[in-house]
Formats: structure tokens, sequence, C-alpha cells
């Protein structure tokens, strides 16, 4: 199976990693690097020695986006995302997984701050009636259709896609012990502490944050295996009453969006945020002549 998507990664256009004089050398390696699996540093700052490819199909999930060859991770995220789908697709909901690491973990240029471990993976809100019934094709999972659950602008759910299988997706998620936190766009979160019966622990877990409006971001705890892992302190829950999550509803947080908007028109083409400092071990990852 592995060859199989590194075949059609390799026959597909590679993504550029230099940007007017900036280069990024984790984006040019595609391919896992050999040694045993092992990660080094953290979410923000770290890499993946050894990294797995998932199986790109299972029971009640599919990998999407083949080609963008962001799919590895630590087995961890792999073996979680067949145990959700095994948990999931009897209750009728489908996962679409689309980025977790690129081959060797480390950071992006532009597409995420964090996925640096193989330990955060996006899971998209799409259930595409095509993939309860079979197998899509690696085109078809490059060409699906935009789904959003909530509307930026209006900061609020779109109701006609709402369903309250969402709510059965995310609690599942957060009710496994190896997730750490998942990240939704706030209006999502607010249409879920609306009912008192979701009010339990598990929410906790489901942390408002910008964009997500058409996936969720799972992250999973270090793995029992990575003793390099730098785990994420604690969270502090931001609980449905709390002045922490209503900010996200309130004029404050008009003035900021309306500011990040202006920015972001500004300067379409940002510079690219220099790359982290990174665990010493992950030189050896990236210079590693790469597993056969
Ligand atoms: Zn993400």
């Amino acid at each position: 199976m592995i060859k199989k998507i590194l075949t059609f990664i390799l026959s597909s256009c590679v993504a550029v990693a230099v940007a007017g004089g900036f280069y990024n050398p984790w984006e040019d390696v595609v391919r896992p690097s050999s040694g045993q699996q092992q990660i080094y540093g953290g979410y923000n700052a770290g890499c993946v020695q050894g990294a797995a490819a998932p199986q790109d199909t299972g029971f009640g999930f599919q990998y999407i986006e083949l080609s963008r060859n962001k799919f590895w991770g630590h087995s961890s995220s792999h073996q979680f995302i067949e145990r959700m789908g095994r948990t999931l697709r009897p209750q009728g909901i489908s996962l679409l997984v689309a980025d977790v690491s690129m081959p060797r973990g480390g950071p992006f240029t532009w597409d995420h701050a964090s996925h640096q471990v193989g330990l955060d993976l996006d899971i998209e809100f799409l259930q595409d009636p095509r993939s309860f019934q079979r197998d899509l094709t690696a085109e078809e999972r490059e060409r699906l259709p935009k789904f959003y659950l909530a509307n930026q602008e209006a900061n609020a759910i779109i109701d006609r896609n709402w369903d309250e299988k969402y709510v059965t997706m995310l609690r599942t998620f957060a009710e496994d012990p190896a997730v750490h936190v998942m990240f939704v766009h706030p209006a999502i979160k607010k249409r879920i502490c609306e009912n008192p019966a979701n009010r339990k622990n598990w929410l906790a877990k489901v942390q408002p944050w910008w964009g997500h409006d058409e996936h969720v971001h799972v992250r999973l705890n270090c793995p029992a295996d990575s003793p390099s892992c730098v785990p994420k302190p604690a969270f502090t829950e931001i609980g449905c009453d709390t002045e922490e999550f209503l900010w996200w509803f309130s004029d404050d947080w008009r003035r900021v969006y309306e500011a990040r908007k202006k920015w972001q028109r500004a300067n379409p083409n940002p510079e690219p945020v220099p790359l982290p400092a990174m665990p010493s071990q992950c030189q050896g990852v990236l210079k590693d002549a790469g597993s056969s």
C-alpha cells in the first residue's frame, strides 16, 4: 500500500519548498526515514523517525488528498483512525482524513503551525455519500466538494449542514484516551453546548479556535514508545459559560476578526514564518537516506 501511495505522489507535482529565498528542507523529502519509529520534540517543533503510512482505506475511513503526501504519522494516529472508523461507521458516520504530517514530520512553510510529529490529524466534516458505498478513487479524493459546518463571517452554524451525528463524532473522539484535545470553530462548540445533555466531561476536550469550519483538528497524546516526544501541558478547559468562551461571540472578537481579515487582504503573500528550533535528533532524521 505504501508503494501504491508513493507512486501516486511521485507522479504528481510535488510542492515547491522554496519561496523567495526561504528554503524548508522538510517539504522536500518524499519518503520517511529509516529507523525505529520515534518522535523527537513537540507538536509545533519536532519530527518523526520511521513514520508510518496509513492503510489509506478501511472500515469507516478513507484518507484523502493523497497527492499532498501529508498522511504520514506515528502509528498510534493511524490506529486511532481505524478504531474510530470501527466505532462510528455503524452509527452512520464515515471519516475522511486529510493532513497528518509530512514523511518525516517537521515544520510546514504555510499549511500548519503544528502537525509536526505525526500526532495531529485533520478530519473532514464532509460525509460523502459515495464513501459509504465504496472506496473513492485517488482522483475523487483530490476533488471532494467543500462542505462547511460553520459560516466564518456570520460566526454561526450553517443550519442546513448541521446534524446531531457531529456530536456523536466529536464525543467519540473525545472519549478516546489517546486524544489530548480537539479544535473546532467556536460556533460548533456553541451548538453542542446548547443541549444540556452534552455538557459532560468529554466536552472539555473540544476547544474553540479560528478556522476549523470544515474539519476538526484532533491532537493525540505523546505515545509510550517515544520518550523524547514533548507533551503539551494540560490545557485549561474553555467551558460553555466561561468568559473565555463567550469572548468568541463578543464585539471584541468581531474587532479582532475584522483586523485579521484586513491584514490578510493587505498581505496576500506573507513571508514564511522562520523554521522553529528543532531537537538535535531531527537533523539525523532529515539527513537519513530514507526507508526503502
Ligand atoms: Zn490541523
